[in-house]
C-alpha cells in the first residue's frame, strides 16, 4: 500500500475506533430466564438449534427474511426452491444459506460450527432479556453472546441483514483462537450484511 494511503486508512481505522461505542460490556450475568422449554418450539439446521417463542408463526419469521440471492447459486438454488415445505423447514433452510454465505463472504470456516438462536416475540421481552443478562438496558434489535453461542432477536426486528450481522459475529468469533479487539470484529459483522446480497 502506497504511503500516503497507508496513513489515511490508519487515520481513519483511529477515528472509526474512538467514535464507535462499545457495543456491549463483558460483564454478564446467567443466561436469562429459560423458561419453561414446552414456551418454545424448537428447529434444528444444519448449524443452528432455532428456539422461537411458542406462540410465534414460524411462516411469518420465514417470510421475514429474503434470501432471493440465493437462486443464482448453484448449490443453494435447490434449498432456495424447496416448496411445499414447512415454515419451520422454510426458516432452517435460510438460516443455513445465511451461515454459508457469510462463511463465504469472511473466508472463515471454523469448525463444528453450531449456534443457538433465541427469537422473542416482542421487542419488550427482547430488552428484557438484555437487562437480565447485562444488568443495563440498551436498545439492539440483536446481540450475540459468544459464551453461550447464541444469538438473541425480536421477531419484529427479524430479517436477512440483521441475522447476517448477527450470524457474521458468531462466525468471526468462533473463528479466531484470541479474540481481536471488539470494534473489529464489529466491522468484519457490518462487512457481512453489507455483502449479504452479492
Ligand atoms: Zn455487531
Amino acid at each position: 500500500m502506497p504511503r500516503n494511503r497507508f496513513a489515511a486508512f490508519i487515520i481513519f481505522l483511529t477515528v472509526f475506533l474512538a467514535l464507535s461505542p462499545p457495543l456491549f460490556s463483558q460483564e454478564f450475568g446467567p443466561r436469562g430466564p429459560e423458561g419453561d422449554i414446552e414456551d418454545w418450539t424448537i428447529i434444528e439446521s444444519s448449524y443452528a438449534t432455532i428456539y422461537a417463542e411458542r406462540d410465534i408463526d414460524l411462516r411469518n419469521v420465514a417470510r421475514k427474511i429474503d434470501v432471493s440471492f440465493a437462486r443464482y447459486d448453484p448449490i443453494e438454488k435447490t434449498l432456495f426452491y424447496d416448496k411445499g415445505i414447512s415454515g419451520a423447514e422454510k426458516l432452517a433452510n435460510k438460516i443455513d444459506i445465511i451461515v454459508r454465505k457469510d462463511k463465504k463472504i469472511l473466508d472463515m470456516h471454523p469448525q463444528g460450527f453450531h449456534i443457538d438462536i433465541r427469537i422473542y416475540e416482542s421487542n419488550k421481552e427482547l430488552r428484557g432479556i438484555y437487562e437480565e443478562i447485562f444488568k443495563e438496558s440498551k436498545d439492539h434489535k440483536a446481540f450475540y453472546i459468544h459464551k453461550f453461542r447464541t444469538i438473541y432477536v425480536s421477531l419484529p426486528n427479524v430479517s436477512e441483514s440483521v441475522l447476517a450481522h448477527e450470524i457474521g459475529h458468531a462466525i468471526i468469533d468462533n473463528y479466531f483462537a484470541i479474540l481481536p479487539p471488539m470494534k473489529i470484529r464489529e466491522l468484519l459483522a457490518c462487512y457481512c450484511d453489507v455483502h449479504l446480497k452479492d
